[in-house]
This record gives C-alpha cells, structure tokens and sequence, in this order.
C-alpha cells in the first residue's frame, strides 16, 4: 500500500511544508530522482507556490539562510526553473496559443484510433502496469513526482506516439499544479521541441534504478519500455516561437484616488505580501469561472483545491486589509468582475498581472467590460518577476547565470 503524500491547501499549510522540509533541502541534489511512495525526498510545495499561496522568493531566502548555497544548490535551481519557465513563455505566447489550437483540433478531428488509444491510456487501461499505476496516482492525488512525469511524458510521446498536446492536456486538467508554462513547456522539452534534437526517453533500467520497487512487481507491458526498443518520436513544431516584447508592470500602481478594490485570482493568492499591502482597498474579491472550469475540463479535485486556495486567500485579505473580502462563485468572468465593481463603486480595480494562460487569454473581454463602466484595471507585477522574467531569452543555463546574479543583487539592496 503506497504511503498518501499530502499537499498544502492554505498559506499557513505551505509555510509549514517549507518548514519541514528544510532538513530535507541538502539531501535534495542526492535523493531527488527517486521517486517513492509519499515522495520523501521532494518539497510537494507545487500546488502551493503554483498558486503563489507561497511565492518563489521566499522560498529561496527560507533555503538559504538555513543552509550555506552549495548545500542546496540544485534545490534553488529548480525553484528558478519554474520562473524561467514563466518568462519564456511570457516572451512567446504564440507557443501557448499553439498548443491551444491543437489540443482543440485534436478532440475535434484526430482519427479514431488515436482518441481510442488516448482513452484507453488516460483510464488505467494501456497494458503497461507502472503506467497504468501513475495515471491512476495522478487521477486520485493531483500529483506526480517529477521523474514520474517525465517517464509517463515520453511513453506517451515516444512509445505510444500519441500527440504530445493531448497529454499535456490530460496533465493541465488533473495536476493540483498545473500550471500553463512548466507543463507545455516540460512536454514539449520531452519531446525534443524545447531543445532542438534533445527528445527524453523512458528506459526501463532507469525506471529499475529510480522507481518504487513495489511499482514495478507488476511488469505487465514494461518489456515495451526496454532500453534497446524505445526510440525518440519525430515532432514537428507548428509554433511560433518568435520573442515579443515584454509588458512589464509596475510593482505599485501610480497614485491611487478614489474607491479601489483587488482582484485575487490564481496566479497569485498573496497580495497582502506584496508591495501592494500597506494599500487601503474598499474590498477584495476572488473568482472562480464555471465556464472556464468546464472549459478546460478540471478535475473536481483540482476544482476543490483551487477554491479552496481562493477562499484562503480572502480570508487572509480580509484579516490583513480589514476590509470585506469575498470568494464569488460565478459564470463568466468579465460581467462577475464588472458587477463588483459597479456594486462596490470603484473607480480602479487593482491585480497582479494574469501570466500567460487561460486567464490571460480572458484579459480583454475583463478590460472591455470594466471600461464599460468607466472602471480602470491597473495591473502589478511582483519584483522578483520583473527582475527575472526578461532574462528568459535563450537556454536555462544561461538564465541560471544571470537569475543568480540577479538574486544575489536583490539580498544586498
Ligand atoms: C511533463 C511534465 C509536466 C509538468 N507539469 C507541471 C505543472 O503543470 N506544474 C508544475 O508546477 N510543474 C510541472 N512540472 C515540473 C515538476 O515536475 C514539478 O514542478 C514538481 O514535480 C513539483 O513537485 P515538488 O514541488 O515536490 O518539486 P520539488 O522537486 O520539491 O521542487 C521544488 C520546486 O521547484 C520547482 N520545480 C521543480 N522541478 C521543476 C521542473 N522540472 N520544472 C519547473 N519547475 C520545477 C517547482 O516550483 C517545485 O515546487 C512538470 C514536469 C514534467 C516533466
């Protein structure tokens, strides 16, 4: 019987897990590719800092007072891929709009055989038992360890040859994390479109080397993952990977007059720790779309974990800004965050910068409908995005470089 990992679903919660897993942290470069029921020897602060309900700089500066930087290296390098991740999807949204269009083309129009294999994958019924396992742990959890991700990614890429942005798809509607740039671009890395002729493959003597022992005493359908027999899938890339500049907010808005109010949304659940939180609103409001929750297909659980993030987060608003603070339930965005707005009678609605996403591509008709009322939307964007989102031009190690300096500069001021 696996041992149930478990993710934090509040601040207070991902706070604690950043706690307990400091210990943890110097062991990290060792341990981290092994991946074992109740996954030990990772963080499982993704759900948590995927939602910001903890954010990225402070999970380095708790990592590193607590330990020397050589001790938890490789830990604060993954904590800063996800940033780049973030910034290069922010400088090539033609890369999320791709993806966008071939998953839809895909469900509309890809031949039966693919849908039915697709089915029978995304159900626990591929024949390959270690597979069927991880769909099975990411259905019931929201979560799978990252070397679990990248194995089922490049089975379904490279050994069932099944189109990646349907998996991607599968993943986006299931992981509690899910998250628009580490998830199209970790399947696109997995299949060789990030790094040109760089694919990864699942072999079955690294799944031997790193799995749970108990996941693989049922060996039905591994001989199909023996090293000599997988071989690397031939992609093409239909994006448009072309740089656009990149819009970069203030980390405050300028003078504020009038009745203000902050939107929260789920691409960042701490307003109350950023630089917007010696402001005055008149109130806060949070929203979760039925339409885009039908839209995008989420799981009820990752369903039940982002409303229970957004109600966290109004709590915490409310108690930090003394100001009534609400989670809506609503429709449609744009009229549900124009209605607020009319009732409480702002003039200015304050958020944090949708990245790119499905809430980004919703920016718009928001815009258009508090315009219609004469409402402004002002948009923020924290320091530590700003500083680092334009360094995502080339590779990571490159950024890598760049982002520590940048980090280090950041301590010192
Ligand atoms: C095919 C595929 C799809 C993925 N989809 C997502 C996704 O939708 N959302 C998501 O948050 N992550 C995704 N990842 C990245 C990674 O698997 C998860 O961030 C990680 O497993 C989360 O678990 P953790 O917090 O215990 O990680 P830890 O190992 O404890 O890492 C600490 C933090 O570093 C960051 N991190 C670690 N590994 C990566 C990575 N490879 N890429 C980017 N950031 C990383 C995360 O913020 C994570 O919380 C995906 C990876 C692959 C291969």
């Amino acid at each position: 019987m696996d041992v149930a990992a478990s993710f934090p679903r509040t601040r207070v919660e991902a706070l604690a897990r950043l706690r307990e897993f400091l210990p943890v942290a110097p062991h990290y470069a060792a341990e981290r590719n092994f991946a074992l029921a109740g996954h030990p020897h990772v963080s499982r602060l993704s759900p948590a800092v995927r939602y910001r309900l903890v954010a990225e700089d402070e999970i380095l500066t708790a990592v590193l007072a607590a330990h020397a930087f050589p001790a938890v290296e490789k830990f604060v390098q993954e904590v800063v891929w996800r940033t780049y991740w973030k910034g290069w999807l922010e400088l090539r949204p033609g890369v999320w709009q791709d993806y966008g269009t071939q998953v839809a083309r895909l469900r509309a129009s890809a031949p039966q055989p693919i849908l039915t294999r697709v089915a029978e994958v995304t159900s626990s019924r591929s024949g390959v038992a270690i597979m069927d396992r991880f769909v099975r742990e990411l259905i019931t959890t929201g979560y799978l360890h990252n070397h679990a991700r990248m194995w089922f990614a490049s089975y379904w890429i490279h050994v069932e040859r099944l189109p990646w942005a349907l998996g991607a798809d599968f993943f986006l509607r299931h992981l509690l994390d899910a998250d628009p740039a580490s998830n199209t671009l970790s399947w696109r890395w997995v299949a060789g479109l990030q790094t040109k002729g760089k694919t990864y493959l699942v072999r079955r003597s690294n799944l031997e080397k790193y799995a749970d022992p108990a996941w693989l005493q049922d060996t039905a359908g591994l001989d199909r993952l023996d090293d000599a027999r997988v071989s690397a899938a031939l992609v093409e890339d239909t994006a448009d990977l072309s740089v656009v500049p990149l819009d970069q907010p203030p980390a405050q808005p300028e003078a504020l007059s009038g009745r203000f109010g902050f939107w929260l949304h789920s691409d960042d659940l701490s307003i109350e720790t950023s630089a917007l939180a010696d402001l005055k609103p008149t109130s806060c409001r949070a929203f979760l779309s039925g339409r885009m929750v039908e839209t995008l297909g989420l799981s009820p659980l990752r369903e039940t974990y982002l409303r229970g993030a957004m109600h966290d987060a109004v709590t915490r608003a409310a108690a930090h800004f003394g100001c009534p603070a609400e989670f809506e339930l609503t429709e449609t965005l744009p009229a549900a965050i124009a209605g607020w707005a009319r009732q409480d009678r702002l003039t200015t609605v304050v958020a944090f910068a949708p990245l790119v996403g499905p809430l980004r591509d919703t920016l718009p008709a928001i815009r258009s409908a508090l315009a219609a009322e004469g409402i402004t939307l002002v948009l923020v964007r924290r320091p530590y995005d700003v500083a680092l989102f334009p360094l995502a031009r080339s590779g990571y190690f490159g950024f890598w470089e760049k982002a520590q300096a940048s980090l280090k500069a950041a301590k010192r001021s």
